[in-house]
């Protein structure tokens, strides 16, 4: 428990309290709202509430949400006026902050890390998703993925995408419920990607990430799916694994916007061994440019990417898909023919037979 004093403090105030996520970066103390006559724990306070943070120059005194959405929480609500739920906080702050240090008592995060070399295997128990389907047509995690233009069927058969059920271990529980997708290096379950089902959790409750990687697991220079993609002689290089499914059995992904060296190196050395003057490498990262980057004149992420190939790989190829496109969300066809209608502008032959 990284907080005691404030746990204490809780279970002085209001009884029962438990913890989620014990020793995590995350800790939450999860007692009965007072406010909303909750009876199943449903706010959580985290280990760091109230701890000033000198970043900010503030204490973290919005680390407290009530499951019960429209009782305490300043951006929602039906239930009580925005004054009532101000008043709400400021009581709340009162009886439980007060007096309170919790930055003397806070202890550091448990560091779980893995070796890189030690096998990986999954967080619980795991099913799927090609037999989820089979099994349960109508589960949330076939329709959401059928939604998004993905078949389960071919997620769970080619690209051993998984349902997690069940979680053995708790530093794994944001795991619980989620899609795995498998990151694999020589045939080895090396990482996963952990992916919530649903859209929308932005800008609700801080709880909700739509992706959790693997801890310890560090996957920039890993790639994905190398051992497949560097058998074709044109190779495409996207941003993350659903895009790169999107796209094809031709696609590997950077898990973010940069080039790790490493990666760089594995593919330029791969593919002048083994498609010499005929390699291909096409660049379509998410076209999408942070703010701060372009006011501050930086070079686009796609120019950065492929310049980095420019003269180890004879042909490289950007493309910018249109604006709020990016290749998880478009059809495989869409992509073909974005890629097709750069290729031809700039006269590169694309070759994705193997
Ligand atoms: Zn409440």
């Amino acid at each position: 428990m990284r907080n005691k004093l404030l746990y204490n403090k809780l279970t002085g105030l209001y009884g029962d309290v438990l913890i989620a996520n014990e020793g995590g970066e995350e800790e939450d103390y999860r007692i009965c709202c007072p406010f909303c006559g909750d009876t199943r724990h449903r706010l959580y306070i985290g280990c760091k509430w109230g701890v000033f943070d000198p970043i900010t120059s503030r204490s973290n005194e919005h680390l407290i949400y009530c499951f019960n959405e429209k009782c305490l929480n300043p951006d929602s609500g039906d239930i009580a006026t925005v004054d009532e739920r101000l008043e709400r906080r400021r009581d709340f702050l009162w009886h439980v902050y007060r007096g309170l240090n919790n930055s003397v008592n806070l202890l550091p995060a448990a560091k779980k890390t893995i070796l890189a070399t030690e096998p990986l295997s999954w967080p619980g128990k795991v099913i799927r998703l090609d037999k989820l389907a089979a099994k349960k047509p109508n589960h949330p995690a076939v329709t959401y993925m059928q939604g998004r233009g993905f078949d389960p069927k071919q997620l769970g058969e080619e690209y051993g995408f998984v349902f997690c059920d069940k979680v053995t271990d708790q530093t794994y529980a944001p795991a619980l419920g989620t899609i795995l997708m498998p990151i694999y290096r020589n045939d080895v379950l090396y990482s996963w990607i952990s992916r919530r089902i649903g859209d929308g959790f932005e800008g609700t409750a801080r709880k909700v990430k739509k992706y959790y990687n693997c801890p310890g697991r560090p996957l920039q220079s890993v790639g994905y799916n190398l051992d497949t993609v560097l058998q074709y002689s044109t190779i495409v290089i996207v941003e993350g694994i659903l895009d790169a499914v999107k796209t094809g059995p031709f696609a590997t992904c950077l898990f973010t916007k940069s080039l790790n060296l490493g990666l760089k190196k594995k593919i330029v050395q791969t593919m002048q061994r083994q498609h010499g003057d005929c390699a291909v490498v096409v660049v379509m990262l998410d076209p999408y440019q942070d703010e701060k980057e372009r006011c501050r004149g930086s070079k686009h992420h796609i120019e950065v990417v492929s310049d980095a190939f420019t003269g180890y790989i004879p042909n490289v190829l950007r493309v910018y898909l249109p604006s709020g496109c990016d290749p998880g969300s478009m059809t495989a066809a869409e992509i073909m023919q974005q890629m097709q209608k750069a290729a031809r502008k700039a006269r590169i032959r694309l070759n994705f037979t193997l």
